[in-house]
């Protein structure tokens, strides 16, 4: 099966801001809000499980 990048689960993945371009590495299953660490952008945001990422995911790690 193919990975589904908006939802990944249980995997990092590496994420880049859309405001300030910085690369960043979250957890998929992220259970707090994850905001850059360079402009402080919420870039995903937590929905039971699953964290909803607001920024573009670059990888995802194994
Ligand atoms: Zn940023």
């Amino acid at each position: 099966m193919p990975e589904i990048m908006e939802e990944p689960v249980s995997k990092f993945v590496k994420i880049r801001c859309p405001k300030c371009k910085n690369e960043q590495i979250m957890y998929g299953k992220a259970s707090s809000e994850v905001r850059c660490l360079v402009c402080g952008k919420d870039l995903a945001e937590p929905t039971g499980g699953k964290a909803k990422i607001k920024a573009r995911v670059l990888e995802v790690l194994e």
